[in-house]
């Protein structure tokens, strides 16, 4: 047998990944611009899963596969990232998938087909990606989106967040040097983003992110379940059935109630699609559910957008006030602000374009083909990256870009717990974290009582400063950990030293060290 290995050459290329809940897209940058890889002929590809008689299928296939065969079909699993979710399909017993599996194979499929496009000349086996992720992904979520890329066998370079990706696809490709604010309203979460885009000091430009604050639970499934609400009220007039109780008996099925909660999901979210177009949307649903004499109900009815809007303007605020929070925390104005970009499905409900044009005096901009934005600012940024061993470059001089700066900012104030469960902040929210080192703060302090020999580290976040680290919204620990091996000394005689290192992507390292000992805790911070 032979000992030589044939390794496949790997492409120059480096892809940028638009790892979506519903679509996933892929773009590569090619002759001076950023161009979406058809995938089976089309610039979306599903991001679900599923098992077929044993046989794994990702994309169309799969998603054609959720109507008829829902148990054995998984869609929107980047909700479920980082998480404890597990499957294990009927289809295929004795095999237990993770969100991470579940992601590595749309990725694997996704590269796989990217590769087969014959438009595009990768030189080698694409291995190299940047991945786009929500601003408000945790540690443990982006870890696990890095783990989902190597179980594909890619290599990602780097996890670039989405309103970022979707501000230099406007900034690269439409206008440069200028102050964008993302709004990024999805299906769960909305994010906005205030980044400033300078390209005074030399021919691409630097990022530098302002800003950044959300609303973890605020979206488009919000949207739905206020239609559903409306709905569902109509519906108890009418039949007696309350279908959002599933607490009260009313001698149905749980089961039933369940399944008539679902369809009434569905159609609530065609109407409020409907609604983004047309001033009014009709809701039929046949045999929506079986009341416990047995008679049938449908659920028909109109709605207009204006209850709609009436329905979600408080949540529609709750955004509002995110954004001017971000401004506040960004230190500008309204008028500062040269551009309101639009990112995620939830922006086309025209209530937020109406309640941004009214808030800035201008309108929001949302790119010609926003299902592809994202993709794309993701190729421009990998164009200007490196590929680690391709010396000297291989990729042609029109598919680089020079090296795009960008800063980040610490999103929390993060420190230790101190006696008397006080919060001692060692980094600043709203820090600029350089481009080129990570961002290290060291603090020094002494043993808290006698002859301690052992100390535990507490690590918190907070979004905003505090005293004492009661249990507050908004206060978590993030970590912990024991330093152990402390010299045994008076109070205040040894010194401990705790150092944080946080570095461009927002990963936090923790170390501490007496004289006598070391310890350090990679923070996977929630
Ligand atoms: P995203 O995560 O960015 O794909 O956004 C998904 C959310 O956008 C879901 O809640 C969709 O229902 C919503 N969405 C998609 N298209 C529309 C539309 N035309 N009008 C209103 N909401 C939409």
């Amino acid at each position: 047998m032979s000992n030589t290995e044939i390794i496949p050459k790997k492409s120059p290329y480096i892809m940028g990944i638009d790892l979506g809940t519903s679509n996933s897209a892929i773009a590569v940058f090619l002759k001076g611009q950023a161009e979406i890889i058809p995938i089976e002929s089309s610039k979306t590809f599903p991001s679900v899963f599923a098992m077929r008689n044993g046989e794994k299928v990702v994309g169309r296939q799969a998603r054609a596969r959720q109507m008829i065969d829902p148990d054995n079909t998984v869609s929107s699993i980047k909700r479920e990232i980082g998480g404890s979710w597990t499957k294990e399909f009927n289809d295929k017993p004795g095999e237990v998938y993770t969100p991470t599996d579940i992601s590595a194979e749309i990725l694997l499929q996704l590269v796989l087909k990217a590769e087969q496009e014959h438009t595009v000349e990768w030189g080698g086996t694409p291995k190299y990606a940047v991945i786009c992720i929500p601003a408000n992904f945790n540690d443990t979520q982006k870890t696990a989106t890095i783990e989902a890329g190597k179980l594909a066998s890619l290599e990602v370079l780097y996890l670039l967040e989405e309103p970022v990706a979707a501000a230099m696809a406007y900034a690269m490709e439409k206008e440069r040097d200028q102050t964008i604010l993302v709004y990024d309203l999805g299906g769960g979460t909305f994010d906005v983003s205030i980044l400033q885009v300078d390209s005074s000091k030399g021919e691409t430009p630097e990022f530098k992110i302002l800003a950044k604050e959300g609303v973890p639970k605020l979206g488009g499934d919000d949207f739905d379940y206020k239609i559903m609400e409306i709905a569902a009220e109509k519906f108890k007039n009418d039949s007696g059935v309350d279908i959002l109780d599933l607490k009260k008996d009313q001698g149905i099925k749980t089961k039933w109630i369940r399944e008539a909660q679902q369809k009434l999901q569905e159609a609530a979210e065609t109407a409020k699609c409907e609604l983004s177009e047309s001033q009014t949307a009709t809701i039929f649903i046949p045999n929506l559910i079986k009341d416990e004499s047995g008679n049938v109900h449908n659920l028909e009815m109109d709605i207009a957008r204006r209850e709609f809007n009436d329905a979600i303007s408080g949540l529609i605020e709750q955004s509002k006030e995110a954004v001017d929070k971000a401004l506040a925390s960004a230190k500008l104005g309204i008028e500062d602000i040269s551009r309101i970009i639009l990112v995620g499905g939830s922006t086309r409900v025209p209530l937020v374009k109406e309640m941004l044009t009214k808030m800035f005096d201008k309108e929001p901009y949302s790119d010609t083909d926003p299902d592809t934005a994202v993709a794309r600012g993701a190729a421009i940024f990998a164009a200007s990256l490196n590929v680690p061993g391709t010396e000297p470059e291989e990729r042609l001089e029109k598919d680089k870009i020079e090296p795009i700066i960008l800063t980040n900012i610490v999103t929390h104030f993060l420190g230790i717990e101190t006696a008397g469960g006080k919060f001692n902040c060692l980094i600043d929210k709203g820090k600029d974290i350089p481009a080129d080192a990570p961002l290290t703060y060291s603090k020094e302090y002494t043993t808290p009582r006698d002859n301690i020999t052992e100390l535990a580290i507490r690590v918190y976040q907070s979004d905003r400063t505090v005293e004492y680290l009661r249990k507050e919204e908004g206060v978590e620990c993030i970590g912990e950990f024991f330093l152990t091996g402390i010299p045994s000394k008076a109070r205040g005689e040894e010194r401990i030293n705790v150092t944080f290192e946080i570095n461009q992507q927002n990963l936090l390292k923790v170390s501490a060290t007496s004289s006598g000992s070391a310890q350090d805790l990679e923070i996977k911070r929630s």
